[in-house]
């Protein structure tokens, strides 16, 4: 049987579609890291972390955020199924500022509960990588 020489990626949300696409090659967020997948991968089920992933389609390499949720991965074929993701081009960079802001408020200030910190460190982390895969789609787009 030949090797496949690309990649179905099929990834949504709950809410959406994010790509349905044939790629040669991406990158996703693995709770135990970033990790690459190319045409041929061995089949696996992996755990994402809140973070950005990209995926390459000949020259062009588009990013997109992710938070939580889990990839299937198959010779021919990648499943993402994310909690809430959003497109680089999708992403309201004033409302990512805006909750950083927020959250740096909060963590600046004494709380009452650890639960509280917590939570406001992980939209802290929201934030800091929506900023990042909203830059990161810029930056190519200026070349
Ligand atoms: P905020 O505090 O601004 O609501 P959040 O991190 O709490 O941000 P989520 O709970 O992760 O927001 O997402 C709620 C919904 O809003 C999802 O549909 C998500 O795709 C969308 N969303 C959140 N932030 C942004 C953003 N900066 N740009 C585009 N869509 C966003």
């Amino acid at each position: 049987m030949a090797l496949p020489t690309h990649i179905r990626l099929e990834f949504v949300t709950p809410e959406r579609a994010i790509a349905h696409d044939e790629v040669d090659e991406l990158q996703l967020p693995g709770e135990e890291g970033a990790f690459g997948v190319l045409p041929g991968h061995a089949p696996l089920l992996a755990a994402l972390r809140t973070g950005e992933m990209w995926y390459r389609k000949g020259g062009d390499v588009h990013y997109a955020f992710i938070d939580g949720g889990f990839a299937e991965v198959l010779p021919d074929r990648v499943s993402i199924m994310a909690q809430v993701a959003e497109r680089a081009e999708d992403i309201d960079l004033q409302r990512a500022e805006a909750a950083k802001l927020r959250a740096e408020n909060r963590l600046s200030r004494p709380t009452a509960a650890d639960a509280d910190a917590e939570r406001t460190r992980i939209a802290m982390l929201r934030a800091i990588a929506r900023l990042s895969v909203a830059q990161r789609s810029r930056q190519r787009h200026h070349h």
